[in-house]
């Protein structure tokens, strides 16, 4: 019976692929778009709890380059290994460097610790 109904589920995700695909990519690029917009708004306010500067759109592009600057490294030193990682580091302060996730339901910016999530993260790609 389980056999029937994984031929079954897979004949009708077939069937339907075509037509839920073109609906979840605009809705997922959507998602998206609003929460870059809060992380950027969020940004423009928020003071940085060690120095006390802005953390500014500045901050949101050190916290990306230094994510993909990690993604890639993971991907030299591990070429053929699929990864399931969490990020957390959204904002890394320009002035004294000290990192900070996101909180979406307060909308503001939480200080991470010394690994700033990303050692967590390799964890999940140790095991995986
Ligand atoms: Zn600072």
């Amino acid at each position: 019976m389980p056999r029937i109904a994984a031929i079954f589920l897979a004949i009708v995700l077939l069937v339907f692929l075509p037509v839920i695909i073109p609906v979840i990519i605009p809705v997922v690029a959507l998602l998206d778009h609003a929460y870059r917009k809060r992380l950027r708004a969020a940004a423009g306010t928020f003071a940085c709890l060690s120095c006390g500067g802005i953390l500014g759109l500045e901050s949101i592009r050190l916290a990306d380059a230094q994510w993909d600057e990690h993604l890639r490294e993971l991907r030299e030193k591990y070429p053929s290994t699929r990864f399931r990682l969490v990020r957390h580091v959204r904002a890394i302060c320009p002035a004294c460097g000290v990192r900070y996730a996101f909180s979406e339901r307060e909308r503001t910016f939480v200080q991470t610790g010394a690994g700033g999530g990303l050692s967590a993260a390799h964890e999940v790609t140790t095991k995986a």
